[in-house]
């Protein structure tokens, strides 16, 4: 239940004076439906109004007030509008102009003679200087600017937002006090009443962005501190499996591996569950750390299992698994979608028995009527098709939960892993295995595609295998012909390459079924297709370490972060490999900086940064959008500013020995349920 302090907040804007239902359903059109939501939908702008003394101060296309007497009306006259013919000071004299149905009786309000002070923008007419629509009144004038809709205007918001301003309530402060001085922040009340009347306001949109931010790692947090009261299951292994198949390998862990498995035997050890989000670098070895930490669970007498987004991923960490494990006394098991009647239910008998002490699969490893007999450690590859709200069900799903570990090849900067993984510890595999190949990174113009497709023949020659990447999969809705940079598509790509490569060339989209995909991607796996034509499907843990040359159609059009798991399908052999950008004629500046980025740096977290650098200034890049982590207030730059100060004082809080009944987490209630982070609240409750 929200607390009642609130009310007035949450109340409908129908509360307020001269909100009709219709004005509602016109706010309705901004999602502005409670008196929060005004007071949430902050200027995008200012506007200046400059007093001069005459025209002779003003210039053309500037907002002025000045001092006029009105000489003349002329009425309105067909489509012309009607005009009062004003002097100035200066002389230089001014027409006020009036357009639509009201225009005369517009015009009559101010009869010849008069003096008065109008406002407006100055335009050019005819040599002449006019106004449209001229407002009455002298002083200088700051006032907000909103982003508006069909039948409203910025001044009639400022009028509703300020009624708004008059319900809003003091509440209790939920800033840790010392925070609030060091910043200089002011209340929640005088921060929003700042930044709707202050053009100057950057420390008050910092403050209420603070909220946001805190508002949103207080609820990560409190899922986070449920998990940890739920009582878990301490694993120490005894070191055997672990340290045979140490021995066993060719090569020393990495400083990086070796310190993130530290990290992860600390938690594997303690009663709570683990919750850790592993980022690592496509190729930075995040699979044999996950291995050693599923062989350690099994030395502790428990299962372990490792889920992957698809099919094709799944078989190829089950056979990285075997030939890893080799004559290890460890029992893997299989199981996805493709597993029916029989098959399957010998799988979930093995399972339940506790015959199989690994299971590798799809989601299919966690469904309903799937029971382990003792699950200690769950591995999920590529969280980021493994979302929030799955996450959230598996941390409640049973009453014992397993250790938890997510892996992610997208090196997402801190500032967004904090915030979309916000529950979770987080490690990071920085350090890439020694003798991996660099990629040699080439930018070429589209024109000169030819001589691309003549380097892949003697490539295909050698005996080497090719990834060509196209942004589309068919034409869009735009006329091809419109645009002579449109990317061509996958298919009509695919084509063109059939002809002079033949059988060689394979074919994989999102729109293909997923038994035919496998079948086009499995074809490419064995080497019997040399070329495979993909859109940004193959994005995704696909290995194939014969593919040392990538191609990426229309490079400008993808996003730096897609780019960079893109370019990780290579380079992941012995032989030297290289990553061709190819690109339009014409580029717009960003996009000259991504392919720069991707050229000069291979460091995904180095890029990542970037792109989210990038990605600030607001542009589209590739499919993803600033925006994504859903704040309405805060801006990519303030996450970057204040978003670590958030995380670690919400932790802090909730961590605390009263968590949210001490004085200041009852204030903290009220922020979760300002941002509607509701169910946060009924977590902490629940548990
Ligand atoms: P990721 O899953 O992070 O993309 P992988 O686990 O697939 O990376 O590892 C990439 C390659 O590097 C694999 O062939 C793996 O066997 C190898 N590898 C892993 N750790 C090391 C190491 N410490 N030294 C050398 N090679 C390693
Ligand atoms: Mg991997």
């Amino acid at each position: 239940m929200r607390p009642d302090a609130l009310n007035p907040l949450f109340a409908e804007v129908t509360v307020l004076p001269g909100v009709g239902a219709a004005l509602a359903r016109t706010l309705a059109r901004l999602d502005l439906l409670r008196v929060r939501d005004l007071l949430f939908h902050f200027p995008t702008g200012w506007r200046y109004t400059r007093a001069v003394a005459s025209l002779a101060d003003a210039r053309e296309g500037e907002r002025v007030s000045v001092p006029v007497r009105i000489v003349a009306m002329e009425p309105r006259r067909g489509r012309a509008p009607a005009r009062l013919i004003a002097d100035d000071a200066s002389g230089i004299g001014l027409t006020l102009a009036f357009f639509g149905p009201q225009a005369d009786r517009m015009a009559a309000r101010w009869p010849v003679g008069s003096d008065l002070s109008v406002s407006g923008r100055l335009e050019l007419f005819s040599g002449r200087f006019q106004m449209t629509h001229p407002e009455a009144g002298g002083a200088v004038e700051t006032e907000p600017v909103y982003s508006l809709t069909q039948g409203l205007t910025s001044r009639k918001l400022a009028s509703l937002i300020a009624s708004a301003q008059e319900r809003v309530p003091q509440l209790a402060e939920w800033i840790e006090p010392s925070l609030l001085q060091r910043r200089g922040w002011a209340s929640f009340a005088d921060a929003l009443a700042q930044v709707h009347g202050d053009a100057d306001s950057a420390l008050a949109r910092d403050r209420l962005a603070y909220d946001e931010l805190l508002a949103g790692q207080l609820a990560w947090a409190a899922v986070r501190a449920r998990r940890r009261r739920q009582r878990g299951r301490p694993l120490q292994g005894d070191g055997r499996l672990v340290e045979a198949l140490l021995k066993s390998l060719p090569w020393p862990l990495t400083g990086s591996q070796r310190q993130v498995l530290a990290e992860i035997a600390g938690d594997m050890a303690q009663p709570a569950a683990m919750l850790r989000l592993l980022q690592g670098d496509v190729g930075s070895g995040k699979t044999l750390v996950a291995l050693l930490a599923l062989l350690a669970a099994v030395e502790a007498g428990a299962q372990g299992a490792l889920l992957a987004p698809t099919d094709l991923l799944a078989r190829q960490h089950l056979a990285t698994l075997e030939r890893l494990l080799g004559g290890l006394p460890v029992r893997v098991g299989f199981l996805s979608g493709r597993e029916k009647g029989r098959a399957r239910d010998k799988i979930r008998a093995e399972l339940a028995a506790g015959d199989i002490d690994i299971l590798v699969g799809t989601h299919a490893i966690f469904q309903q009527g799937v029971d382990y007999r003792d699950l200690g450690l769950a591995v999920i590859d590529e969280q980021h098709r493994f979302g929030v709200s799955q996450r959230l069900m598996l941390a409640e799903k049973s009453a014992r939960p397993p250790h938890l570990l997510v892996m992610t090849a997208t090196p997402i900067p801190r500032t967004l892993a904090l915030a979309n993984y916000g529950e979770m510890d987080v490690s990071r595999l920085t350090e890439r295995p020694p003798g991996r190949q660099p990629v040699d990174t080439r930018v070429i113009a589209l024109s000169r595609v030819d001589e691309v497709v003549d380097g892949i023949a003697r490539h295909i020659a050698s005996g080497a295998q090719v990834y060509w990447v196209c942004p589309l999969l068919e034409a869009g809705a735009d006329d091809p012909e419109a645009d002579p940079d449109a990317p061509t598509p996958a298919i009509v790509r695919a084509e063109m390459l059939r002809r002079r490569f033949g059988e060689a060339v394979a074919l994989v989209h999102g729109k293909l079924a997923g038994p035919a995909r496998d079948a086009e991607m499995e074809r490419f796996q064995r080497g019997d297709a040399k070329l495979l034509v993909a859109t940004t499907v193959i994005e995704v843990g696909v290995d194939v370490p014969n593919a040392s040359l990538m191609v990426i159609e229309s490079a400008e059009r993808f996003g730096l972060a897609q780019l960079h798991q893109l370019r990780g399908r290579v380079g992941r052999g012995t032989a030297r490999s290289t990553c061709i950008l190819l690109r339009a004629e014409e580029l717009t500046e960003s996009a000259a900086k991504r392919l720069r980025m991707m050229r000069a740096s291979e460091d995904g977290f180095a890029i990542a940064e970037a792109d989210l650098e990038l990605r600030g200034a607001g542009e589209l890049l590739g499919t993803r959008q600033s925006g994504d982590q859903g704040w309405r207030i805060a801006t990519d730059d303030q996450a970057a500013r204040l978003l670590a100060t958030a995380d670690a004082d919400a932790r802090m809080l909730i961590d605390s020995a009263d968590g949210l009944d001490s004085e200041r987490g009852q204030a903290a209630r009220l922020l979760l349920y300002l941002f509607e982070k509701d169910a946060a609240v009924a977590t902490l409750r629940g548990g």
